[in-house]
């Protein structure tokens, strides 16, 4: 049996630590903020700004929400996101993603002032991470790592495979194994005999996007299982990338889907939120 990775407790500690550092900031005269970016009405993407918008409110940070319509074009946002840069109370800038599919992802990215990209997808926050001097870290991979730490799980000498490679989840947490001295393999589509790989892992991190694929059989007994996916199963219950039932039982260590990674990824979008503040404010 494995240990629960509880990161729905974690979260919220981490919440209730940041929400006196926003308080303290306060008393100072700064109010932390974040503007999120809304384009359209992804059903997905709405629910995600909702929950984010709460996070905020709950830990005492200003939340400003501007909701486009789907017709804006590339050229309206952008002078929406140039507005936010050059505007000193505000300290995050999240767009959120997907936009409509005339809109260029990677310009607008681009045009998030480095240092108000609370998402760490602009392309010199992403280099900086490369480089072992990151400003702020993506959300989901920071997760994790904190995850990791609250039990006490240290990646150093230890085999770490990654299945999946996006930018936002199994590049930059493969980036912050290896900063963190893990032996670290990297899986995507076209790697041969994934099960072979995956059996090597001490610490193994799944963001697939697949439900249940990560089966028992893929898994090192006392293997630390990170599950990244999130699906609604048919039977409308949550599932993950990785098939609890079958790998629990043999792993040391899990994350629940829900309640593992999810929780976290938000409270890191607070903590580089209040991070901006920080930097901006020379503190
Ligand atoms: P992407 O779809 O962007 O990436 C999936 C990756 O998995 C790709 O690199 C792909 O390889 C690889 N892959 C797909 N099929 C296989 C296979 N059969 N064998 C090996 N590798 C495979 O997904 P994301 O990284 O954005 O997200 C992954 C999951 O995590 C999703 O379920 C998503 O909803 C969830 N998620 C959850 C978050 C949270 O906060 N809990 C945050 C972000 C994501 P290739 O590159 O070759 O195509």
């Amino acid at each position: 049996m494995a240990i629960l990775m509880n990161g729905k407790e974690v979260a919220q500690s981490l919440r209730r630590d940041l929400a006196k550092e926003v308080s303290n900031l306060r008393e100072r005269g700064i109010e932390v903020t974040l503007a999120v970016v809304l384009v359209g009405s992804d059903p997905a993407s709405e629910v995600y700004v909702r929950n984010k918008h709460k996070a905020c409110l709950e830990a005492g940070i200003r939340s400003l929400q501007i909701t486009l319509p789907e017709a804006t074009t590339e050229e309206r946002l952008l002078s929406e996101v140039e507005k936010l840069n050059a505007d000193p109370k505000i300290n995050g800038i999240l767009v959120q993603l997907p936009l409509p599919k005339h809109i260029d992802e990677k310009k607008i990215t681009e045009a998030i002032l480095p240092i108000k990209d609370v998402d760490a997808f602009h392309p010199e926050n992403v280099g900086r991470i490369t480089l072992g001097t990151p400003r702020f870290l993506p959300c989901t991979p920071a997760g994790i790592m904190d995850l990791l730490a609250f039990y006490g799980v240290n990646a150093e000498g230890r085999r770490c495979v990654v299945v999946g490679r996006s930018n936002i989840v199994g590049k930059p947490i493969s980036s912050l194994l290896l900063a963190a001295n893990g032996t670290v393999t990297t899986c995507h589509s076209r790697t041969k005999d994934l099960p072979s790989v995956t059996r090597e892992a001490d610490i193994l991190v799944v963001a697939v996007g697949k439900p249940k694929m990560l089966t028992a059989d893929m898994v090192k007994p006392g293997a630390v299982v990170i599950d990244v996916g999130i699906h609604r199963g048919e039977d409308g219950k949550l599932c993950g990338d990785v098939d609890f039932a079958s790998v629990e039982p043999i792993a040391s260590y899990i994350t629940p889907v829900p309640g593992g990674v999810g929780p976290m990824t938000i409270a890191e979008l607070l903590a580089n939120t209040l991070r901006a503040a920080k930097y901006q404010n020379n503190l």
